[in-house]
């Protein structure tokens, strides 16, 4: 099909050129450009303040159509050539919609076909109609077809193609929410590129010696994580978890005699793999409790929603990070992912003294994802030692 090249598509009357941008799945985006390289703002695509008043003239001109002038009827008939457009748009975002939700019922040709139609058109760059639908999700809440796109996108882990419309979004509306979330994917895309990296380097398989080593790697490496995490400081982790004092203390007392200088003891010597897990999940406490609001910020929320929560001496809760703080809680924004690797490793490290009666074929498959788990935790150990070193 033959676009066009320099008139805009909602027949405003500006010369425009569309410039291309193509994303991993072959689908271009056209982004109208005047003729001095500036964005082409089309003066017939309404806002979301106007588009009430819109309705407002709509329901008016039903009513008595003699009140509304000439000038608004033109305007009208514009408007509908881009309502029109903004419906294929949602028409080809809820097909993209369908791709992500159901597995792969449309094939990856349908979805280019349909959307090489609607680019076909170069749409503006806010989508009325779509606005009610993908409420709260996007970084801006106004209903940019560039953003929604951007969404589905990032839900079926394409961050490069996310990324990129968030940036054209910038480019257009400036909003700085649109950088925030730039920001965010540049990092997941980093880190996806390390693991990817990581993962084809380490090849062959790994002795039992070997990882049994590489796991007591990560266990010291993971006390020195802590010590840092905590400034040195763990009255208040002991608070939380006496048990665990009591028990490497105790275990601290049989080694002495065996060490040279007993000044050098580091409060987490002696503690284990499952211990340290321990710290780390009380680092982050998050509970769904029968409550709905927060008596000190008065702050509310739905029944039975994940929110802070402690129980020392009283309870202590609240869905504001700052607020839970305030009234004494501790948190230490320890990624989920980050806990649930070290249990894995943990679980494989036990499985290995206990049972010896284990079928030689899935441990050494095991085996070898612990050595890349180990890896990545290492990884991740350095990421957040950075972040906490430049707050
Ligand atoms: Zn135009
Ligand atoms: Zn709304
Ligand atoms: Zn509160």
């Amino acid at each position: 099909m033959e676009r066009p090249e320099r008139e805009c598509k909602n027949f405003c009357g500006e010369p425009v050129e569309y410039e291309p941008h193509k994303f991993s799945d072959g689908f271009v985006y056209y982004l109208p450009r005047n003729l001095d390289k500036t964005i082409h703002n089309c003066p017939f695509v309404l806002d979301m303040d106007d588009q009430d008043e819109f309705d407002d003239l709509i329901i008016q001109a039903v009513d008595d159509p003699e009140s509304v002038y000439y000038e608004d009827i033109d305007a009208m008939e514009q408007q509908e050539i881009c309502q029109d457009n903004l419906f294929l748009w949602s028409i080809m975002l809820d097909e993209i919609h369908q791709y992500d939700n159901n597995g792969i019922s449309l094939t990856i040709e349908d979805l280019i076909n349909t959307q090489n139609l609607i680019s076909n058109w170069t749409g503006p760059f806010f989508m009325g109609n779509c606005h009610g639908v993908y409420e709260n999700i996007t970084p801006t809440n106004r209903g940019y077809q560039l953003e929604i796109l951007g969404w589905k996108y990032q839900i079926i882990g394409k961050y490069d193609d996310a990324k990129k419309c968030y940036e054209l979004q910038h480019e257009i509306s400036e909003e700085l929410e649109l950088l925030g979330v730039i920001h965010k994917l540049n990092k997941k895309i980093d880190k996806l590129e390390k693991y990817f990296n990581l993962k084809n380097s380490i090849v062959g398989n790994v002795s039992q010696d070997e990882i049994e080593k590489i796991i007591k790697k990560t266990e010291l490496k993971l006390r020195k994580f802590i010590t840092t995490l905590y400034s040195g400081k763990f009255e208040r982790v002991w608070d939380r978890l006496p048990k665990i004092k009591e028990s490497i203390l105790e275990r601290q007392e049989n080694a002495k005699s065996s060490m040279i200088n007993v000044n050098e003891i580091n409060e987490l010597d002696n503690s284990t793999l499952g211990e340290l897990i321990k710290i780390l999940k009380m680092s982050n406490p998050k509970k769904r409790v029968d409550k709905d609001h927060c008596n000190i910020c008065e702050k509310s929320w739905k029944n039975n929603s994940l929110v802070y929560y402690e129980k020392i001496q009283k309870e202590i809760f609240c869905k504001d990070k700052i607020c839970f703080i305030k009234q004494g809680g501790l948190i230490k924004d320890i990624p989920w992912d980050f806990v649930t690797s070290l249990t894995r490793i943990n679980n494989l490290r036990n499985m290995i003294s206990h049972d010896k009666n284990y079928d030689k074929k899935q441990i050494q498959h095991e085996f070898n994802e612990i050595r890349f788990t180990c890896a990545k935790v290492n990884l991740h150990m350095d990421d957040l030692l950075n972040i906490f070193n430049n707050v």
